[in-house]
């Protein structure tokens, strides 16, 4: 799979968190990525929220992290 880049910043290499999060939090459709930090703009909401959100999604068993 090629990897992805922030849409914002152009950042490389985006995690797979990161990328499920965008997923999870946008759109599974989406093909625009942000990454952590730019996400967590676009939301205006702060990004240790974020973080915890992926422990969250794991301990739920999601399949997007
Ligand atoms: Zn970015």
């Amino acid at each position: 799979m090629k990897s992805k880049s922030c849409y914002v910043c152009g950042q490389e290499n985006l995690s797979r968190n990161e990328i499920g999060l965008n997923k999870k939090l946008i759109n599974r459709k989406i093909k625009l990525f942000y990454c952590i930090n730019c996400l967590a703009d676009y939301l205006e909401i702060e990004v240790e929220f974020l973080l915890e959100n992926i422990e969250e999604f794991k301990e739920q068993g999601c399949i997007l992290f």
